[in-house]
């Protein structure tokens, strides 16, 4: 059987960390899939579970082999997915689950149009998400500013994937039912 990659994608603070972990308590056999990342880990995350942390450098040797399929500038710091990891995912059968801004997200989708499903997270506005952030430990201050920058674009990209999950504030089980829902065609050959 072939795997299959969920592409979720949204503003940071729209809960796509929040609800991958969630779909992962109710189907552990969807794995998680880090990508890498210029940005210093949080308290808590480490290398190889939330992303590979990189520095400069060996983001740039990743660059220079081809090793990404695509990467971005968000908020000051470098992302960045690997080819052969979504591809090892896809040919052994994983169902992959990954967070990714809009403009990498549409990237990875037209790699794998067959084998992924780009998924919108979309709070219900932008104050939520500032309000969110803050509570996440997010200092404000530049670097959040810059993240809600961001978040109008991504808003206005939120047509070119292929399906949208309403996360509402306090309203997290609704969203986790939309998002099982489109999941639910490939969770079926789980048994
Ligand atoms: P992202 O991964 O998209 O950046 P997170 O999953 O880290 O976002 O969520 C940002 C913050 O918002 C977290 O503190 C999380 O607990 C909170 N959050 C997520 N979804 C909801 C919701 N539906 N209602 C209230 N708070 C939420
Ligand atoms: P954070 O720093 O809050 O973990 O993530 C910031 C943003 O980067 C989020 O929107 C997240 O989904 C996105 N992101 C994480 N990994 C990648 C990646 O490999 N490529 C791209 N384009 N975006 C990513």
């Amino acid at each position: 059987m072939r795997g299959h990659l969920f592409l979720l994608i949204g503003p940071s603070g729209s809960g796509k960390t929040t609800l991958i972990q969630e779909v992962r308590k109710v189907r552990p056999a969807v794995r998680f899939i880090p990508t890498t990342t210029t940005r210093k880990p949080r308290p808590g995350e480490e290398h190889g579970r939330e992303y590979f942390f990189a520095t400069d450098d060996e983001f740039d040797a990743l660059i220079a082999r081809g090793d990404l399929l695509e990467w971005q500038w968000v908020h000051s710091n470098r992302y960045g997915t690997s080819r052969h990891r979504f591809e090892e995912a896809i040919e052994g059968g994983v169902l992959g689950i990954t967070s990714i801004d809009v403009l990498g997200g549409v990237t990875v989708k037209s790699a794998f149009p067959d084998d992924s499903t780009s998924i919108f997270v979309r709070p219900s506005s932008p104050e939520e998400l500032r309000r969110r952030l803050i509570a996440r430990g997010d200092t404000p201050g530049e670097d959040l500013e810059r993240r809600m920058e961001r978040v109008e674009m991504e808003f206005a990209q939120q047509g070119r994937c292929d399906a949208v999950v309403t996360n509402d504030d306090g309203h997290l089980a609704v969203a986790l039912e939309q998002l099982l829902e489109i999941m639910a065609p490939y969770l079926h050959d789980l048994g």
